[in-house]
Formats: structure tokens, C-alpha cells, sequence
């Protein structure tokens, strides 16, 4: 297994956090178990921050909270000094609550209710990214209400899109989020919003995908926003204060995947905006980009307790650990890859070859399809790396199985910043209708 961050072996040959060793802290919290690597949540914070200082450019760099958010997250957001984005109004009473400074924050999402948009004005939130026509007359209508100004950019399309190590260039996009740059409902969308009293249009926003590791997919959407800035510019007079980029930066999950530092990305992004923005005369804005996966993503580790065996000879050995779709569903959902240790035996030799199943009544509940390990026994400890975005922030109850602890893990401290479910919590907002009630007691008299 890669060892991210603070990960290493210790002298007991036990997988060591954040100087924690995690079998202790398998004993002490249970599992399954998610463990943050703080220290490296914060260094991948400072590279993307840094990255942008030594730019020159005025910047944001906030944190699509949607890949892990919790209250300690968004404290450790706030003391980086980043801003954060989020798709709902549950992300946006956590940051509330954890007392994230609302001018920071930016809220995105292709549905917003108006109970959603009320709460964010209310709030004085930084920014709405505007997705359709429908949610521009809303926020302009609920913002008037309230007699306030609404900040706000446009989410586009610009016809790029990105995954891994492939952009395709697609003249019009199928796509659910935004406003088309080929058709021209991006064009129109800032003459709409240009005649409404109550929104203040900054500028535009484009994510182009997840998980990529090229810089030639920002390049390419920074080509067309700007070529899209610099026609508004001419033909409706308006510029941008704001570019917004996006997020979408690889990390590495299994060997064979190639991120690169995050300056790389960084660096090819401004240097594209400043280049194509000079090309029209036109002074650079504000860039904003929008790291999640890339933030969080290899700082997670997850523990679980190896219980039962399958062995199917001359076929597979099925090794079943304490948690599995409810905890990190990416597998089941996209064929998502992992790497894997025994916490317990870091030290140890392979010896077999074996499939990690979860728990859960579904054939499609595999965490890992064959992954070298020492022989295993009920009991190891199983740690699986690069957790941190998507696992947590995607966990259900399915089976009525509660929702592992989450725990930060510093020099040599844990700290619970999520506690693990409880069987109250399982059943707190079960309601057994009167009627139902009074059928169990007439069972009970007959
Ligand atoms: C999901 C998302 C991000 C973050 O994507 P990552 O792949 O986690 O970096 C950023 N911006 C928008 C609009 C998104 O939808």
C-alpha cells in the first residue's frame, strides 16, 4: 500500500497516522473506522494557497465541502484561509454552525430551493453560482424581498470535458448543470441577469470533471471562458470581476494512477488565464478554483475488523470486513479502486491473493477485487488508503448499520470530530403510528 502523508510502518510493525498507531486506534474508537491525516489535509490546503501567492493573481481557493463536511473540516478550512463551496442547505448549516465566516461561502447545486436560497441570503452568504434561467429569476425575486443584492457568477458549459487522461471537446454538452456556451444560453443569461435589479453578476464559473491528471482540460475551458468573457465584454460591456475554474484535480488512489503536484495544475491554470486574458486586452479577474477529492482525498484511511472467510478453490477467497458500501460506496457505484494493508502485520510478507467483501446483502458490496496480502485471520485489522473524499460524505445506514467515528489523527493525538452512530440514532427518527400501537396490545391481551 502507498503510505500517504504522516503514514509509515512503526517499529511494532503496525500502520502508523499521524504518529497514532492505528491498531490502537482500531481498540480504542472500534471500526470501521475513518482516520484523517490532519497535517496532510493542511499540506494539500497550502499547496493549492501557496501555489496561488506566488501567482501575483488575486485568489479564492475554496473547498468543495461536498467531498467531506463536518464541522472540524470547515474549521481547518477557515484557518487555512480558504473559502468554501456548498450544494446544500445541510453543508451550509454545518459551516453555519461551525462557525465558518459567511462571505466565504459559495453555493452551488443545479436545484436550490428557495428555502435553500432564503437561508443563504439570510445567512449573507459570498456567493450564489446561478445555474438556470428558473433559479436567476428566483434569487433575484427572494433577494429583492429582502431588499439586498445578491453576488453571484454563472455556472457554464464550455464544451470541455475531462476525466483522468482524456478531454473531449463536445460542441454542445448533455449535461445537467449550467448554461450552455455552444448554444448560446450562456450569452443570454448575462443579458438576462444584466436587467435584474437585485443579483450582481461577478463573472462566470466551469467545472469540467473529476479526477483528472492533465493540465490540458483547465487549459482548454480557460481558452473558452475567456474567449466568452472578452465577447461580453465587447458586445455587453460588462467585465468579469471573477473567473471561476473549478475543481476536479487527481489523486492517487492505486499505482498506474499519475497526478501532478498540485503547483503543476496551479501553474498551468494561471498561466493559461493570464496568457489568454492578455491576448484580449483584458485585465486578469480574480481566479477561484475549487479543490475537493485533491484536498481530503489521500488524507483518509479506513480501518475495519477482518471477520469471515469464503474460499472458493481454484476460484477466489472472499475475506469479509465490518463495514463496506455503507461506509465507502464508490466501489459499488463505479468500479472505484483501492489499496489495502494489514494494519496489524504492516510488516509482514504477501501470501495470498483474497477479495475484500463488506458487509452489506448485496453481491456488488466489494471494497477491493484481488489485493495481495499476508495470509489473514478473523481479527486483523484491514486499512484502507485514500478514503478521505467521497467515503464518509457518501456513507449510508443501509442495513440499519450506523455510520462509522471519524477521527483526526495529529502528532500522535486523536480527536473525534464525528462520533460513530448510535443505536438511538438508528432508530431517533422512527415514529410507530398510535393505530400500530394499539394492534401490538390487542395482540399482547388476546
Ligand atoms: C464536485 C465539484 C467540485 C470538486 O470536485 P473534486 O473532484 O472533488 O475536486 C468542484 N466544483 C464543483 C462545481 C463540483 O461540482
Amino acid at each position: 500500500m502507498y503510505m500517504h502523508g504522516t503514514s509509515k510502518i512503526n517499529d511494532k510493525g503496525h500502520l502508523e497516522i499521524g504518529g497514532c498507531d492505528a491498531v490502537d486506534l482500531a481498540k480504542t474508537f472500534g471500526t470501521p473506522l475513518y482516520v484523517m491525516d490532519e497535517a496532510l489535509i493542511r499540506r494539500r490546503c497550502r499547496e493549492f494557497v501557496d501555489a496561488f501567492r506566488t501567482s501575483g493573481l488575486k485568489f479564492e481557493v475554496a473547498y468543495a465541502s461536498k467531498a467531506f463536511c463536518t464541522m472540524a473540516m470547515c474549521r481547518i478550512v477557515e484557518e487555512e484561509g480558504m473559502s468554501l463551496d456548498v450544494v446544500s442547505d445541510g453543508e451550509l448549516h454545518t459551516a453555519l454552525q461551525a462557525g465558518f465566516p459567511a462571505e466565504r461561502i459559495h453555493f452551488h447545486g443545479n436545484n436550490k430551493t428557495p428555502h435553500e436560497i432564503e437561508m443563504a441570503l439570510d445567512a449573507k452568504i459570498g456567493c450564489f453560482v446561478v445555474d438556470n434561467f428558473v433559479e436567476l429569476h428566483m434569487l433575484n425575486a427572494l433577494a429583492g424581498e429582502k431588499r439586498v443584492k445578491a453576488k453571484m457568477l454563472f455556472r457554464i458549459t464550455p464544451g470541455v470535458e475531462a476525466h483522468t487522461h482524456e478531454f473531449i471537446s463536445t460542441g454542445q454538452i448533455d449535461s445537467k448543470f449550467g448554461f450552455d456556451m455552444g448554444n448560446g444560453a450562456a450569452y443570454r443569461a448575462v443579458e438576462e441577469a444584466l436587467k435584474l435589479e437585485h443579483v450582481e453578476l461577478l463573472g462566470v464559473h466551469s467545472h469540467i470533471g473529476s479526477q483528472i491528471f492533465e493540465v490540458a482540460g483547465f487549459q482548454a475551458a480557460a481558452e473558452k471562458v475567456v474567449a466568452f468573457a472578452a465577447k461580453v465584454r465587447d458586445e455587453l460591456n460588462v467585465t468579469f470581476k471573477v473567473i471561476n475554474l473549478g475543481g476536479g484535480f487527481g489523486i492517487r488512489y492505486v499505482e498506474g494512477d499519475t497526478p501532478l503536484p498540485v503547483s503543476d495544475y496551479v501553474g498551468a491554470i494561471v498561466s493559461s488565464v493570464k496568457t489568454e486574458f492578455g491576448r484580449f486586452g483584458y485585465p486578469v479577474p480574480e481566479i477561484w478554483i475549487e479543490p475537493g477529492r485533491s484536498i481530503v482525498g489521500d488524507a483518509g484511511t479506513t480501518l475495519y475488523t477482518v471477520g469471515t472467510f469464503k474460499d472458493i478453490p481454484g476460484v477466489r477467497k472472499y475475506v469479509s470486513v465490518d463495514g463496506g458500501m455503507t461506509d465507502n460506496p464508490r466501489p459499488a457505484l463505479y468500479q472505484a479502486q483501492y489499496e489495502g494493508m494489514l494494519a496489524n502485520r504492516a510488516g509482514d510478507a504477501n501470501e495470498e491473493v483474497v477479495s475484500i467483501a463488506g458487509k452489506c446483502c448485496e453481491s456488488g458490496d466489494m471494497l477491493i477485487w484481488d489485493i495481495e496480502l499476508p495470509r489473514v485471520s478473523s481479527g486483523d485489522i484491514l486499512a484502507v488508503a485514500c478514503t478521505g473524499a467521497y467515503n464518509y460524505a457518501m456513507a449510508s445506514n443501509y442495513n440499519r448499520i450506523r455510520r462509522p467515528a471519524v477521527v483526526f489523527v495529529k502528532d500522535g493525538q486523536a480527536d473525534v470530530v464525528v462520533k460513530r452512530e448510535s443505536y438511538d440514532d438508528i432508530v431517533g427518527n422512527d415514529v410507530i403510528p398510535d393505530r400500530m400501537k394499539q394492534v401490538v396490545k390487542s395482540v399482547q391481551q388476546a
